[in-house]
């Protein structure tokens, strides 16, 4: 089914354990995800039928694959790992999309493999649907993230703390080396290694920097602006990744690795979700410092090719990290701009910005529905009318839309007009945790209808869809979800 060519596998061993994936009892298809089959033109029929079950469940390794497990370490909560790699997962093989792009065919969920520790190399159902419902909202949203081309079950159980239903997910990215891979070579002293690895991502991912004089200082210079640009796309729509560590961080600059993440309803921007967050490492309002943090041992392993003078080579490289906060405020202010409605760069609108963020914590708003609601065509008096919709509290918004409008007033926009620019970065709908959650207990009943609706509206979450109100609201008290899980 898949027309693979390969070159992560023609890397040197060391880079990789060739592994074959766990043999499951009785498996059987539950997600398909059509639109990422049309993209990559890979027939849809064909995941239903013996040959396209057996390969993307693991029963049988597909003609041209070459299974491995990638090597990689890194810094978990901040605490160095030496050697971590896939422990659940496997690169299957890479294929071609329709667009020309090279994108990987990764199991997880598929057994063990030299690099488990401790681990089963087992996923259950549960953290396969949250990954393809959260990664492809995140795509609908315009978000780069690694995504879910199926889910099967395997017919095996799997021990969280109960018994739950096992499942292998096949991932799709436009590469799988992570900032931890990195790392991985750097810590061994394997210069050469890091050297390879370099020109992969190089050749793969970013082909315009194979001519350049310095490509090793450019490579990082490209990757901490579209680093910071992903945050700022994640801060704008209240995303929590939940586990930022260095091997979460991917070179192809996607969202990877969707264990505790959520979406925020109400704004709090130390809000966490994760149950094993204890210290509130990767709270929201955090993750720029930590994506900022988790490039540092990337530019420590790339020093030696940056330049022959290690000295040199350290500024070139310490200019380039801190030229991330600035980056990333431009890329946040860009987004927010657009989100308020405003065209022109004004003194002032920054303060704005952030005081509607103010505002919405003060009242104790859900985060979504306050920039949809601002997004209207409607007169400012019926707006603020909106905000009752769903916060108690309008004191809070009605100083911020009044200063607001004045602002407006300032730029020859018609209000329509601005409604629909609005309207295009203020999402209608969001994951919603309880609705994640309400996908998942319907799906461990066997219904996977709710997996497929929720996954069908949120890829468009823009645009308001008949029979979709449930879906761009706020959980009900008894809904609310305070915690995710790891489900590792
Ligand atoms: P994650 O938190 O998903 O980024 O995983 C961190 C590390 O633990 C990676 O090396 C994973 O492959 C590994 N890991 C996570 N869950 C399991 C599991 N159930 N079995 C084996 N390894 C796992
Ligand atoms: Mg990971």
């Amino acid at each position: 089914m898949f027309s693979f060519d390969n070159t992560y596998a023609k890397l040197p061993n060391r880079f990789y354990a060739r592994v074959q994936p766990r043999t499951p009892s009785n498996p059987k298809p539950v997600i398909r995800n059509v639109e990422l089959a049309r993209e990559l033109e890979l027939d849809i029929d064909a995941f239903l039928d013996d040959a396209g079950v057996a390969a993307l469940s693991g029963l049988r390794v597909p003609e041209g694959a070459a299974p491995l497990a990638m090597a990689y370490a890194g810094h978990q909560f901040g605490v160095w790992v030496p050697s971590l790699g896939d422990g659940r997962a496997l690169l299957l093989g890479e294929i071609i999309d329709r667009h020309g792009r090279r994108r990987d065919i990764h199991l997880k969920g598929s057994g063990k493999t030299p690099f488990s520790r401790q681990g089963d190399g087992k996923m259950w159902l549960g953290p396969a649907i949250r990954e393809y419902i959260v990664s492809e909202a995140l795509h609908g949203l315009g978000i780069p993230t690694t995504r879910s081309l199926a889910v099967m079950e395997t017919g095996d159980p799997v021990y969280r703390e109960r018994a739950f239903p096992g499942a292998v997910l096949t991932r799709v990215g436009n590469a799988h080396v992570r900032v931890g891979t990195f790392e991985y070579f750097a810590a061994r002293n394997d210069d050469a290694a890091v050297k390879l690895l370099a020109d992969y991502v190089i050749s793969r991912l970013y082909p315009e920097l194979i001519e350049s004089d310095r490509p090793y200082i450019e490579l990082l210079r490209t990757l901490i602006k579209r680093q910071a640009e992903l945050i700022a796309q994640w801060m704008s729509v209240g995303f929590i990744h939940g586990v930022m560590n260095t091997d979460n961080v991917s070179l192809a600059v996607e969202t990877i690795d969707f264990g505790p993440c959520a979406f925020m309803d109400i704004y709090s921007p130390g809000r966490v979700f994760s149950s094993i967050d204890s210290t509130g490492r990767y709270s929201f309002s955090l993750q720029p410092s930590i994506a900022h943090l988790n490039l540092l041992p990337l530019a420590r392993s790339l020093l030696p090719f940056i330049d022959d003078d290690r000295k040199r080579a350290i500024q070139l490289a310490q200019d380039a990290l801190d030229a991330f906060p600035d980056t990333y405020d431009l890329a946040y202010e860009d987004i927010a701009h657009k989100k308020l409605g405003l065209y022109e760069w004004k003194a002032g609108d920054k303060d704005l910005a952030s005081d509607f963020l103010g505002a919405v914590r003060f009242a104790n708003a859900d985060l979504t529905l306050s920039y949809r609601t601002i997004s209207t065509d409607q007169p400012l008096s019926l707006k603020c009318e909106d905000f009752a919709a769903f916060c108690e509290d309008l004191g809070p918004f009605e100083d911020w839309l009044y200063d607001w409008h004045r602002r407006l007033r300032s730029e020859k926009v018609c209000s329509r007009e601005r409604g629909e620019m609005m309207r295009r970065h203020n999402p209608l709908y969001i994951a919603r945790n309880h609705q994640v959650q309400k996908a998942i207990d319907k799906a461990l009943d066997g219904d996977f209808s709710y997996v497929h609706w929720l996954a069908k509206v949120l890829s468009q979450p823009f645009t308001e869809q008949d029979g979709a109100e449930s879906l761009a609201q706020m959980p009900l008290k008894h809904e609310v979800v305070h915690e995710t899980y790891c489900g590792t």
